[in-house]
């Protein structure tokens, strides 16, 4: 057998069950032994029957002491009861309908049982437990995710048929030294164990290696990316004076800026194809950034591109380029989904004719009947919210052209190396000049109502506010959460009757949320209730206050985000965070948001608080799936599965000499050796 054969080569696997197995996307052998388990039953301590938690999953080790009579309650209802015992107590086995589970108990000796326990203090009561028999080798059983028809025992016996058979035949792609430097076990041993483990030790070794794995390979794979785009040439441009450019603006630009619009306009006048992030705090000035590229490439005859991810900031960004770019003689369009057909022909025309020079827009952008004249220069903002295919669509409607990533998500170095390791990265490290840090305090729900007050006094002086809260309904029953709809009702007809109140959800459309964000921008409403969906890019200069509740349940990076949306103009501004979450945890969490307004500073101190999890938990990132990697891993983890990379990058950086290497970095990106760009 190989590990590309049909799973229909294993013992008990007939067509139907291949069918299911296909349903979970499982169809070789291979594919089943790379399904990892959810989880484990450990069957290694049992607690006696008298000690087991009423209504929660426990495992116990006991002795048949009766084997009821089946009965049958109903026609197609039989129950089997067993009595079992231990020395310190009976309990009653209950199931249904299946005499095959009920005669297990037949045999002698010892059962380990695992399930739920209800009942009460003179009747303990486990329904259809999951059985070993107490001599059992492998105490530890491993429990994984199910379709309709396709049980966990099914499952267990044909992946133990395949790793007896082709467990041997996993190659270890993963050069000796590297093994052994970071003390990982071998490929063969981190799938046999991560299915069928010995112990607890052996379950950690195994997902220790499996998840270096996946972060080795994610730096490779970038790495690999990087230097294949390398391989292609795109528009050479020539040096063009900025000075007409940064007198026109009504700033100066910062040192950061500037370093950042140089390194831009060096690799625009190189052969090559430019692939690079611009990554800046919030309100760092990346528009200003962008514009400047836009120009540069306007003077060298060419056109250029910004996608962003809604309506509104595309809209908000054409304003800006446009009052930028408009009076140096630059022609700019905005181009979205909403406009109509002929506004959207009138902007195609123009960018076909080559006439419009800087579009901004949204997907409308990457839609095929947009063509252009000669795009140059593609400039996607907010990356983490497309994907990797994305930013490559865009790219596709150039010859090649020179790629600028917009993030104002701060992520730590080490961490930036993983997930856009195929770019070069500019860093907008420094605010412009006289922007006040926002005042944060963080609170307890008793303060609720001074906060409030302290709100209204902010809108009586003109400003505007937003109130934060995580769920849109209280559908999870989780009555501690705030829900946004709920509490919107209740601000208007409460502390905010006096106030025009909004309110801004994930789950409203995407004209819904347009419209809600504009009335905002306008100042028609004073203070918007929002979720998290108020956290992308959005700059209203007047908006002065913002409350968070139930703060705790924010990482970190993602409450310096939000705090981003206030601070933004010349007003005085404040982020209140209610939270009644007394852990210390929580505490330290938000002492530090409280303390300093650096989001590199703060994403730091997210990583080793909270590990890796968070970064890559969030789906929007567009790599490929990662399994392990969105366990929480620390710090030095992660340095070591970079270092050992780079070893291999530094010397051989396409993968010539580590064919291996390569075939596991290709299947993980999941494309032929063309489909990466
Ligand atoms: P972000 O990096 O968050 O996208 P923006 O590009 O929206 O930031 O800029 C935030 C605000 O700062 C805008 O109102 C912009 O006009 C202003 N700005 C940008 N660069 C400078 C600068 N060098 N000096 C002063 N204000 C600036
Ligand atoms: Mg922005």
């Amino acid at each position: 057998m190989t590990l590309s054969d049909p799973i229909t080569n294993l013992k008990g696997v007939g067509e139907k069950r291949a069918k299911l197995y296909k349903k979970i996307g499982i169809e070789t052998v291979g594919d089943l032994l790379d399904r990892f388990p959810r989880g484990y039953i450990d069957y290694t301590s049992p607690v006696s029957i008298s000690e087991t938690v009423l209504n929660e999953y426990n495992v116990i080790c006991c002795t048949v002491k009766q084997i009821m009579q089946p009965a049958r309650i109903r026609k197609g209802l039989t129950v089997f009861k067993i009595i079992v015992t231990d020395s310190t107590d009976d309990l009653t086995v209950v199931i249904y309908n299946n005499p095959y589970a009920a005669d297990v108990f037949k045999a002698d000796g010892e059962f380990l049982l695992y399930g739920k326990v209800t009942g009460g203090f003179t009747r303990r009561e486990m329904n259809s437990p999951q059985v070993i028999r107490g001599d059992a080798d492998s105490k530890i059983l491993p429990l994984y995710h199910l379709t309709e028809g396709l049980t966990n025992p099914m499952i267990i016996t044909n992946v133990k048929e395949a790793i007896s058979s082709v467990g041997h035949l996993l190659v270890d792609y993963m050069p000796r030294e590297i093994l052994s430097e970071n003390t990982l076990c071998t490929r063969e041993y981190a799938v046999e164990n991560i299915h069928f483990p010995m112990d607890d030790r052996a379950i950690i070794l195994a997902k220790k290696r499996l998840a270096f794995d996946e972060f080795f390979f994610l730096r490779l794979g970038m790495s690999y990316l990087k230097n294949h785009q390398r391989t292609k040439s795109s528009f050479k441009m020539k040096s063009v004076s900025m000075a007409p450019f940064e007198k026109s603006l009504p700033f100066e630009l910062t040192n950061a800026q500037k370093k950042a619009v140089s390194e831009i306009c060096g690799d625009m006048l190189g052969g090559f194809p430019m692939n690079r992030l611009v990554q800046g705090d919030v309100g760092s000035g990346k528009t200003a950034v962008a514009a400047a590229a836009c120009y540069f490439a306007a003077e060298n005859g060419c056109q250029a591109a910004l996608m962003a991810p809604t309506e509104i900031l595309a809209a908000q960004h054409f304003n800006t380029l446009s009052a930028m770019l408009e009076p140096l003689g630059i022609k700019t369009a905005l181009l979205t989904g909403s406009l109509s057909v002929k506004e959207k022909n009138a902007v195609r025309r123009g960018l076909k004719s080559g006439e419009i020079q800087v579009v901004a827009g949204t997907h409308a952008l990457i839609s095929k009947a947009t063509e252009f004249s000669s795009l140059a220069l593609v400039i996607t903002d907010e990356q983490h919210r497309f994907g990797v295919n994305q930013r490559a669509m865009l790219a596709d409607k150039g010859a090649n052209p020179h790629k600028l990533v917009m993030s104002a998500t701060p992520i730590p170095r080490t961490l930036a190396l993983m997930i856009y390791g195929d770019l070069d990265i500019s860093v907008l490290n420094e605010l412009p000049k006289g922007r006040q840090p926002v005042d944060t305090f963080a609170v307890t729900g008793k303060l609720r109502e001074r906060a409030y007050g302290f709100v209204r006094k902010q809108l009586d002086e003109g400003r505007q506010g937003y109130i934060v809260c995580p769920l849109i309904t209280d559908t999870e029953g989780d009555s501690e959460l705030i829900a946004a709809e709920k509490y919107a009702e209740d601000l208007k007809n409460g502390a905010f009757k006096d106030y025009s109140v909004g309110l801004l959800h994930g789950k409203m459309s995407p004209a819904e949320k347009d419209e809600a964000m504009q009335r905002f921008k306008d100042g028609e409403t004073a203070l918007l209730v929002a979720t998290t969906v108020v956290e992308v890019g959005v700059d209203v200069p007047n908006a002065a206050i913002m409350v968070i509740e139930n703060s705790d349940r924010f990482g970190l990076s993602q409450l310096h985000q939000l705090r981003g949306r206030v601070g933004r103009g010349q007003y005085k501004s404040y982020c209140i965070l209610i939270t009644d979450n007394p852990t210390e945890e929580t505490r330290q969490r938000l002492k530090i948001i409280s303390s300093t307004s650096d989001g590199f500073k703060i994403a730091e101190e997210d990583l080793k608080l909270r590990g890796s999890g968070d970064f890559f938990g969030d789906r929007q990132h567009g790599l490929p799936p990662l399994k392990f990697a969105e366990m929480s891993s620390d710090r030095e983890f992660l340095n070591a599965c970079q270092n050992a990379a780079k070893k291999i990058t530094d010397t051989d950086p396409m993968l010539e000499n580590h064919p291996k290497l390569l075939e596991a970095v290709l299947k993980m990106f999941e494309c032929g050796e063309n489909g990466l760009n």
